[in-house]
């Protein structure tokens, strides 16, 4: 594709996320990260050409690569992925802007610890699995109110800022929108929270139109 037909591209996406927000109100604003974790660092730079700063990896190694590849320009990193223990360290090395997939309890007292060590903090969502499946990372919607104040209390380096979840895997909207209703129903029980993130390339309207404010776009963005 070319620069101008990319461009246009993007900009069709940008005028699809404004008619989702508008709907749901002129003051809702809400953010892409575009997710290259199937994208080379060019990709990724000829996207920040055209203005997009925050970018989301699901793989450690991969996060720390591109950012690596990329730090002279002024990018935004997400960590959308699976944290496993082992590579906390590691990811706080790349110390990325937001991690939005701390899933448990456990994983936050193990990231309270390397954070406390380092005299560092980091920005981190809650992950819910709001459709209960077994595929998938994050806390039980029922638990997740409790997990995240515990986090607030206990855990002083992390600083949550909401939370993250992925769409229920089903071609029935109805069950995709109750998954992000779901979500969106803890986020506004939190106090503080500012960011509830969902929304992907195949459902990003509903998300928004169910109160997203963060849309993790991946394949429609760089394809
Ligand atoms: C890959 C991924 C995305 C983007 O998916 P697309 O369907 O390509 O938009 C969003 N969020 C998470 C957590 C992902 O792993």
């Amino acid at each position: 594709m070319n620069d101008i037909k990319y461009k246009l591209k993007i900009d069709d996406i940008i005028r699809r996320i404004e008619a989702a927000r508008v709907r749901v109100s002129p003051h809702h604003i809400v953010k892409i990260v575009a997710v290259s974790k199937y994208s080379t660092s060019q990709e990724i730079e000829k996207l920040y050409r055209i203005g997009q700063r925050a970018f989301g990896e699901n793989r450690v190694q991969d996060l720390e690569r591109k950012a690596t590849e990329l730090k002279d320009l002024p990018l935004e990193w997400h960590f959308i992925g699976n944290l496993q223990k082992n590579k906390i360290n590691k990811l706080l090395e790349v110390n990325p802007s937001l991690f939005q997939g701390l899933d448990s309890l456990e994983l936050a007292y193990e990231l309270q610890k390397r954070l406390s060590l380092r005299e560092m903090t980091l920005d981190c969502l809650l992950q819910i699995n709001s459709a209960k499946e077994v595929s998938k990372h994050g806390v039980l919607p029922e638990d997740a109110v409790m997990v995240y104040e515990t986090i607030q209390k206990e855990c002083q380096n992390i600083n949550l800022k909401g939370v993250m979840s992925i769409g229920a895997h089903s071609d029935d909207k109805e069950r995709v929108k109750k998954s992000f209703a779901t979500t969106h129903n803890i986020f506004t029980q939190l106090e503080d929270a500012t960011i509830c993130s969902m929304g992907m390339s195949s459902d990003f309207e509903l998300a928004i139109e169910c109160g997203s404010n963060m849309v993790r776009l991946g394949s429609i963005m760089f394809n």
